[in-house]
């Protein structure tokens, strides 16, 4: 295969080209300490697009991400544009202060090579390991509720002037490989037939067979599609499982923001949720005796109000504070019951949008392209697909009824329900 055309300057960094990179940015090499020579490395090697490395000098550490031409876990047959990490730094960059201790702090950006350095995380682990193997991160949901609201309430008409909130929908607007990957994998590959799809088989062939031919479900799905590619409510993360989301016991940090654009939010928010229940549906296929999980599997589905309760007041107090943009502007509604019936309606919608969302985002991971470690790790095949089996009945109907929902309490006992088939 010829070598892929990157532009002049970009080169894939080895070790060898990592310590050379870092050892000629000042301020980084002072943060390491000591002598390039005696730093040491290693390459993450978990991610699905680029290429991580974890730097520890005698001083301090540093993560480096970079992309390469084309998607990691596919090799050089997936061709993808280098831009991602120009959006993932764009994306911490426009939401700023806002975020901060949040998410890693970013220390350089090299536009040639297409590499971030920023602050490493530790002894942070992905979310999604910790629940795999069995932990609680009692403050977790509530701080990524409230990082949604922050993050979407600051780069929303409501914060901002329409000039301020269409530069940043012009600049993100070019982040179209990412989009494509999710306007694909997403809303479109899981209902019709594709190399990319794959599904625990054969215990799952009815399954993916009745979704291609559900009328009502590939509505709804197409409907959330096109409602991703034509609502630019806010600056959102794009991809905010818990596999973007590193915790200690008491600390929590969102990563990997690398598809960044504005668009519903609705979509982070259905991201977590889709995640949560997901672990949860996937801890009896972890038990190595029956009812080990059950208190995890009761906390996770605490998560679930406190989560979006943790989104709904923050978003609330924030809007409290006055709307500053050209939205539900407070000179406008302020004086009477309309800031507080608008206000109702938007959580409303909202809520309805993080369901089907959150649907949409369950149904991929069981019959698209990427799997969740969640369900994967689980060996034995039929223990696996019944796990999964219980996250599609659920993941159906938040895409096909989500009007029958109306409270997080609803989503809790609906998904007890569909773990009791
Ligand atoms: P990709 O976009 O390729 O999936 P990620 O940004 O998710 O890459 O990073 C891949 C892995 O690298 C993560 O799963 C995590 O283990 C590790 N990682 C990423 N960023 C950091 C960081 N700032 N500190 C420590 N580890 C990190
Ligand atoms: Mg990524």
């Amino acid at each position: 295969m010829p070598a892929m055309e990157t532009p002049e300057g970009y080169r894939p960094l080895d070790e060898a080209g990592v310590r050379e990179f870092l050892a000629g940015l000042p301020a980084i090499a002072s943060r390491l300490g000591g002598q390039s020579a005696g730093w040491t490395m290693s390459e993450v090697g978990d991610g699905n697009l680029n290429v991580v490395y974890l730097v520890d000098g005698p001083d301090g550490s540093v993560c480096v991400k970079q992309s390469l031409p084309y998607v990691r876990v596919a090799g050089e047959s997936w061709p993808l544009p280098l831009e991602r990490t120009f959006f993932e730094n764009a994306y911490y960059r426009h939401h700023g202060a806002a975020l901060a201790g949040l998410v890693p702090e970013v220390y350089h950006y090299e536009p040639a090579l297409f590499a971030i350095v920023m602050e490493r995380l530790s002894p942070h682990i992905i979310l999604r390991r910790g629940l795999i193997a069995g932990s609680i991160y009692p403050t977790m949901a509530q701080t990524i509720g409230a990082y949604v609201a922050r993050a979407s309430y600051g780069t929303s008409d409501l914060a901002l002037s329409l000039d301020d909130k269409f530069a940043g929908v012009a600049e993100f607007a070019a982040n179209n490989a990412l989009r494509r990957i999710t306007a694909e994998l997403i809303f479109t590959h899981p209902y019709r037939v594709t190399d990319r799809n794959r599904w625990t088989s054969p215990q799952l062939d009815d399954l993916a067979l009745a979704i291609r031919s559900d009328a009502e479900l590939k509505a709804a799905a197409a409907w959330r599609g096109h409602q991703f590619l034509t609502n630019a409510q806010a600056l959102i993360h794009g991809d905010l499982h818990t596999g973007s989301i590193m915790v200690t016991a008491d600390d929590t940090r969102v990563i990997d923001p690398e598809f960044a654009i504005y668009g519903p939010i609705g979509f982070d928010l259905g991201a977590l949720l889709a995640n949560l229940l997901m672990s949860y549906f996937s801890q009896p296929g972890h038990e190595t005796r029956a009812g080990e999980r059950r208190e995890q599997s009761e906390w996770l589905l605490a998560q679930v109000p406190v989560f979006w309760n943790a989104f709904a007041d923050t978003f609330t107090a924030l809007w409290k504070q006055g709307n500053s943009g050209d939205a539900y502007p407070a000179v406008m509604l302020a004086g009477d019951a309309s800031s507080d019936i608008a206000l109702e309606r938007l959580l409303a919608e909202l809520f309805d949008d993080m369901l089907g969302f959150a649907g949409a985002k369950t149904m991929r991971r069981i019959f698209g392209f990427a799997h969740n470690a969640d369900f994967e790790l689980i060996a034995d095949n039929d223990r696996r697909a019944a796990c999964e089996r219980r996250a599609v009945t659920l993941a159906r109907r938040f895409l096909v009824e989500p009007g029958s929902f109306r409270t997080a309490a609803d989503i809790v006992a609906a998904a007890r329900e569909a773990a009791q088939a």
